[in-house]
């Protein structure tokens, strides 16, 4: 059985003699260790057009999932061409808590440091439907309407409104059964409300709450203790903590920082499948963000 900072030292020289991928010239090297002590490897994979980037630890997840046998993971091993500790960015952190329990270990690595943290530290309040098969999932979100807690007082016309907005805008087909919608509750009581795009290629889908964001920054640039509250809802009532786009935007964006930017969601605790309603600040969706702004290259 090999060592953590063995598995470390293989990162890297696989990492090491490995193409820059074409538009970051940024290597990133993933490791998953199975706890069969398997070793799964990933590298990022890059188009001109960014954002449609496959992150390593990303890459090692789609041979993990293939391999016949599936054995859970244990570790995530990441290194990168920084001389400072990367941590996994927000949409491979919502993957590998879908792939993994929120105890699954993850390893950030630079060829002098190693830190060790969890995915459930990593990324808190993961999806309220994770790892609910597609063919349960309308059933599964009718469970949690029909246990439908009460919503504390100043939230609760704000559901009511946003609900019924969103069950008039239903489109009439859907190409993912869960159709999510975001509203935004400004100071002087406007809700401005966004509806997902669901694209044919599910990774095109827009997200509703980053559908709002030229509207938010509008209002927030320039001031600072502003209070928004923002749901975001899905057409069985069911509200959700934000996806992984828009804790990367929560996160990396300033003025979330000076203002008051609050989510109410239901909560699942993945222990007893008890859902609790859970109220959080945009900013502390993604702990530990990439220290990409000021890492050495
Ligand atoms: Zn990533």
């Amino acid at each position: 059985m090999k060592t953590d900072q063995e598995i470390v030292e293989i990162a890297f020289k696989y990492k090491d003699t490995l193409p820059k991928p074409i538009a970051s010239d940024f290597r990133v090297f993933a490791i998953l260790k199975t706890v069969s002590n398997d070793l799964i490897m990933g590298l990022n994979f890059e188009a001109t057009p960014i954002g449609s980037a496959i992150c390593a630890e990303r890459a090692a997840l789609s041979t993990w999932y293939r391999s016949a046998d599936r054995v859970p993971l244990d570790t995530v091993y990441v290194v990168t061409d920084s001389q400072d500790l990367i941590t996994p960015g927000s949409l491979c952190r919502e993957m590998l808590l879908e792939a993994g329990l929120p105890s699954l270990t993850v390893i950030c690595a630079t060829k002098n440091i190693m830190k060790k943290q969890t995915i459930g530290e990593l990324y808190p309040y993961g999806s309220v439907y994770r790892n609910i098969e597609r063919s349960q999932l309308v059933s599964f979100a009718q469970q949690i309407q029909k246990k439908a807690l009460p919503f504390p007082g100043e939230w609760n016309l704000f559901y009511q409104i946003v609900y019924q907005k969103l069950k008039d805008n239903l489109p009439k087909m859907l190409l993912h059964p869960i159709y999510l919608a975001a509203g935004v509750l400004y100071p002087d009581g406007h809700i401005r409300m966004s509806y997902q795009f669901q694209a044919l290629e599910y990774g095109c889908s827009v997200d509703p709450i980053i559908g709002q964001s030229g509207s938010i920054e509008g209002f927030l640039a320039g001031r600072k203790n502003q209070h928004l509250k923002i749901l975001q809802m899905d057409q069985f009532g069911v509200c959700h903590s934000p996806y992984a786009k828009a804790r990367a935007y929560f996160s990396e964006k300033t003025i979330f920082q000076d203002n008051v930017v609050e989510i109410l969601f239901h909560h699942r605790n993945y222990s007893n499948n008890s859902i609790e309603l859970t109220q959080e600040y945009v900013q502390n969706f993604l702990p530990a963000p990439p220290n990409i702004f000021n890492a050495s290259l």
